[in-house]
């Protein structure tokens, strides 16, 4: 296969939702049609643990290093696809924003009956942000849930997207008949006896008498046919263009569960869904089809729970060129010459050693402490991808030593760790008493925190819960500035030394903003 071809066959995305919306069992059949497992159970969720960090802990050191939460790959067709897998149940965090900055594109999915829900609304924001596209899969369609006319309205309300609906259910719940493609004008019948048993049937348009022979219930068929013609003349036209920027949703109704509707989304958003995307460098767009140099960038960095094994793991994103184990690139942030050597690619189920790996691709190199999420690896180059973005905690506290004299290895393991992208720690600006603060996107990372400074770093901590649940870095010419620095109390510097301010909910911030209309706040480091 030429170059060109890897490039062209690949596609990289992240499924973004809500917890037991379904993503498990969405991955789990998407991994089945491309055969990569051979049977259902095999992809484990990680909501069975407790919230406990001591059972967390337990799972990372059994598992040595976290497989589900790193990239899943398997074939379909002619197609080479890496699903980025986001965490998104308890252990919710930094990682799972950052991720998203590795993926192409997204698929959101939403249980029909509760909507868009709390956390697809963070992780939307974030494709969003980075005008990806993003497919939507309406789930559970075998259980009664909210008229799908409603839920396309909650899209635009709560999320600004636009939708395009690929397919449209016929009943819902006990009523649930099938899904008709809108595109190639085939309707796909449920069978709640046998959901496995997918009948496909080629129909001329709607209007098709075929239709009303194969769903025998009048009433039924009418509503089907009513909404269908409301979203023909009331509807947003479908436009590619659209869909490719992120401001167009194509949806998919089915049932995960049955695995029904999931090929035929699979197949359009295989031919929709964007290859491996330039990106944005301090030369210029790197291109994947017009440089054949390597190149990557780190996204995540998660340490070996074992501390036998104190190695890391840095998984970085293949931007351009083909990746041959062995080869030697440039570290640009160090300035150094790096050898490639025992790299990973994380399968389905297990760890393999690769050879070659193309852009689009996500490999797992160890890491002995030299690389930092952001870090950028080329070959025969010096440049360097745009910065990855720090995202707001959502829970913050005073970090301090309980023995004074443990200082050094205590602001060794907290350095460590905010290069692993766990925490995010802060400083207070122009107070007396200068404090540290930690902000983390989930709770449990505070946990976290405290065990491995605790166990690999031989130090106790004391953290106090600090009421903010908002950070917005802050920018704005430099009189406005001055003026919001003198007055404003909850100040803090990244680790960057940008000026940070923090929050407790968001009327506080949007009071703020009304009072500084110079100040802009932005919700991540990215906008800066
Ligand atoms: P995750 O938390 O998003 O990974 O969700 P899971 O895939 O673990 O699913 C959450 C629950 O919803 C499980 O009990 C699944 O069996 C169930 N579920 C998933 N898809 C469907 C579906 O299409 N229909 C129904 N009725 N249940 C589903």
């Amino acid at each position: 296969m030429s170059y060109i071809d890897a490039v062209q066959s690949r596609r990289t995305f992240a499924i973004i939702s809500h917890p037991d919306a379904g993503k498990t069992t969405l991955t789990e059949k998407l991994l089945l049609f491309g055969g990569a497992i051979r049977e259902a159970g095999t992809v484990k969720g990680k909501k069975n643990t407790k919230h406990a960090v001591s059972d967390w802990m337990e799972i990372e050191k059994q598992r040595g290093i976290s497989v589900t939460s790193s990239v899943l790959e398997f074939k379909y067709n002619s197609y080479h696809i890496n699903i980025l897998d986001t965490p998104g149940h308890e252990d919710f965090s930094e990682d799972t924003y950052r991720t998203l900055t590795a993926a192409d594109s997204a698929t959101m999915l939403i249980d029909t009956a509760k909507g868009v829900e709390a956390q697809t609304k963070k992780l939307f924001k974030v494709c969003k942000m980075r005008g990806i596209p993003i497919f939507t899969f309406m789930n559970k369609l075998d259980r009664q849930g909210r008229d799908p006319f409603e839920l396309m309205e909650e899209l635009e309300e709560l999320l600004g997207i636009r939708s395009y609906p690929m397919g449209w259910p016929i009943g819902m719940g006990q009523s649930f008949s099938g899904v008709y493609d809108r595109i190639n004008q085939k309707l796909e019948l449920y069978n709640p006896d046998n959901p496995k048993d997918i009948d496909i049937i080629q129909l001329s348009g709607p209007d098709d008498p075929k239709l009303d022979e194969a769903i025998n219930d009048e009433g039924l068929v009418s509503q089907f046919r009513e909404e269908l013609e409301l979203l023909d003349v009331a509807g947003d036209p479908y436009d590619l263009n659209l869909i490719k920027s992120g401001e167009l949703t194509p949806i998919f109704f089915g049932s995960a569960i049955s695995s029904f509707g999931v090929q035929t989304f699979l197949e359009h958003f295989l031919s929709l869904s964007p290859s491996p995307s330039p990106r944005k460098s301090s030369t210029g767009e790197i291109d994947p089809l017009t440089n054949e140099d390597f190149s990557g960038f780190i996204f995540k960095i998660q340490a070996n729970m074992n501390p036998a094994h104190r190695d890391r793991v840095a998984f970085l994103r293949i931007t351009s060129g083909t990746f041959e184990r062995g080869m030697a690139v440039n570290h640009v942030r160090l300035g150094k010459q790096m050898k490639l050597t025992q790299p990973t690619q994380f399968l389905a189920q297990s760890r393999n050693i690769i050879d070659k790996a193309y852009p689009g691709d996500i490999i797992g190199l160890f890491d002995p402490g030299t690389l930092r999420i952001g870090d950028t690896l080329v070959q025969n180059n010096t440049f360097e991808f745009a910065e990855m973005p720090h995202f707001s905690p959502e829970y913050f506290s005073t970090i301090t030593v309980k023995e004074a004299l443990k200082h050094k290895s205590f602001e060794k393991g907290i350095h460590q760790l905010t290069e692993e992208g766990a925490i995010q720690l802060f400083k207070t600006y122009n107070r007396f008493a200068e404090q540290q603060i930690v902000g983390v996107v989930g709770v449990l990372q505070f946990e976290v925190l405290e065990y491995r400074l605790k166990h690999e770093y031989k130090v106790d901590i004391q953290l106090e819960r600090l009421p903010f649940t908002l950070a917005r870095w802050v920018t704005g010419d430099e009189d406005a500035l001055t003026v919001f620095k003198k007055t404003q109390r909850n100040l803090v510097t990244d680790r960057d030394q940008r000026i940070v301010a923090l929050f407790e909910n968001d009327f506080q911030m949007r009071t703020a903003a009304d009072k500084y209309p110079d100040i802009t706040f932005h919700e991540n480091s990215y906008t800066q």
